[in-house]
């Protein structure tokens, strides 16, 4: 079956065919690096990280690009609030954000990180260009794009000219059209300013990425990602200074986006003062965890975050783990049974399972229920065992391991727990007393067990024990 991909563009899901056969581009827009990332941030970035490494699961050569916006005016202002210089900030909080991106484990997708900083002659060529197809002109306060000049504007957000104008845009005399967008803003003042052709500036937000772009992945590549808010205006406006300036389309061959994660009904933003920091989130529950909880919804779709969801994703991955324990802990043998021979089959056939969802659309909440099922399969399988053959073991472990790493879970060390000598002591004193029928006892040993975090189950073969993580 052919992987297929929602285009945000057509609004289809479509067949994925890369421009070039197996290799495959794509740019996601990096963050504002003026404070550390929050868990909205976490939410589009562990998307894309899951996007890149099943691709390339699925055998394809994809190079990932971001940018980092360290130019910007929010950047200005808060360096003026701190008294520091801007470029030292965005410094700063740039460190912040990789440091995040290496405990979610994002960092090490990702091919190239590229500073808008650093391209300044590559924005100011783009401009330049645009100016001689006359599709920008220069004013009193920079150079802007003139929208009129590109019949396609609106295409990408499904709007149409009525719609564009209803957009609240502070009015500016020196433009020809509300709607037309800075290329490159004038500013002596500032510390963040360049030399340009026109005057001593900056660039404008979108001129950054189409230059980005351009130098690393060409004029037209396979696929562009952020959230849903850059739809409008900030793709839309890549769409066209890309395409006026290259005479191709389309520049993207695949728009994708991410749904966002919602605190009561309400986009997580800085803006609005409800977000939680990374390491803030970070402090309590760990970076698969947290991927987990965000693979539990389709990257399309809102998520709401709320503490009782990620306690309830970290129980999930336990159950995960507790069942990859119990493998681990069987005694491996050499001969195989019937039995084991049919389940390992049976087994091996969820992988295509999970292909299936992941190739629609990266459908994350169908593959999980098929790991979750893979997981009931394999307990039902071993309750009455204590031995399993070697190999059917070493299949389970690999294809938990290998299909959860298309999430960033289940990539820890399995090891078999082992109990202190006064816990295995009362673990012992409870079963004396259950041999003796003395419920009494045995649940009072079994209450202050819990307090020491262990926790017990009865089962027709015995006691199992689990520590509490
Ligand atoms: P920013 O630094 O605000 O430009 O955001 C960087 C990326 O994070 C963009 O792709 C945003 O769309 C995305 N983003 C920001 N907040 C959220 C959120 N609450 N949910 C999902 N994505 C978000």
């Amino acid at each position: 079956m052919p992987i297929k991909i929602f285009n945000t563009l057509t609004k289809k899901k479509e067949i994925f065919e890369p421009i070039n056969k197996n290799k495959v581009t794509m740019f996601v827009c990096g963050p504002t690096v003026y404070d550390h990332s929050h868990l909205g941030h976490a939410r589009t970035y562990i998307a894309y990280d899951i996007i890149t490494r099943y691709l390339r699961y699925r055998g394809f050569n994809l190079f990932f690009l971001m940018n980092i916006t360290d130019d910007d005016d929010k950047i200005i202002k808060r360096s003026k609030e701190r008294s520091i210089e801007p470029t030292k900030l965005a410094r700063e909080f740039e460190q912040s954000f990789y440091e995040d991106m290496k405990t979610l484990n994002v960092l090490s997708t990702v091919n190239v990180f590229a500073r808008a900083s650093e391209h300044i002659k590559e924005i100011i060529s783009q401009i330049q260009r645009l100016i001689d197809k006359s599709f920008a002109y220069v004013s009193t306060n920079g150079v802007y794009y003139d929208i009129t000049k590109f019949e396609d504007y609106g295409k990408l957000s499904h709007q149409d000219t009525e719609q564009l104008e209803k957009h609240r845009i502070e009015p500016d005399s020196t433009k020809r059209n509300p709607q037309d967008f800075a290329l490159w803003k004038f500013e002596k003042q500032s510390d963040l300013s360049w030399d340009s052709p026109w005057g001593r500036g900056r660039p404008g937000w979108h001129i950054q990425d189409t230059a980005i772009a351009e130098k690393y992945l060409g004029q037209q590549y396979d696929i562009h990602g952020g959230g849903l808010d850059l739809i409008f205006p900030h793709h839309e406006s890549e769409i066209a200074q890309m395409e006026s300036l290259s005479g191709k389309k389309p520049m993207v061959k695949y728009w994708t986006h991410t749904g966002f994660l919602m605190v009561n009904g309400e986009k997580m933003a800085k803006s609005l003062g409800n977000f939680v920091f990374i390491k803030d989130a970070l402090k309590k529950f760990d970076a698969e965890t947290l991927r987990l909880f965000f693979a539990f919804t389709h990257y399309r779709s809102p998520i709401d975050f709320t503490e009782k969801n990620l306690e309830q994703s970290k129980k999930s991955l336990d159950r995960l783990y507790t069942t990859l324990e119990n493998v681990h802990s069987m005694k491996a043998t050499k001969n195989i049974t019937l039995q084991e021979k049919q389940f390992d089959m049976r087994f091996l056939g969820y992988k295509q399972k999970f292909i299936d969802a992941m190739d629609d659309d990266f459908n994350t909440l169908e593959a999980l229920k098929v790991l979750f099922k893979m997981s009931n399969e394999v307990n039902k399988f071993i309750t009455h065992r204590k031995e399993l053959n070697k190999d059917v073991k070493e299949n389970i472990l690999n294809m938990f391991r290998e299909l959860g790493g298309i999430f960033g879970i289940l990539q820890k060390e399995i090891k078999k727990e082992e109990l202190s000598d006064d816990i295995k002591k009362l673990v012992d004193e409870r079963e004396e007393a259950r041999k003796k029928k003395d419920w009494k006892t045995a649940d009072e040993i079994r209450i202050k067990l819990n307090k020491m975090g262990v926790t017990l189950e009865d089962t027709p073969e015995g006691i199992k024990w689990k520590i509490k993580k």
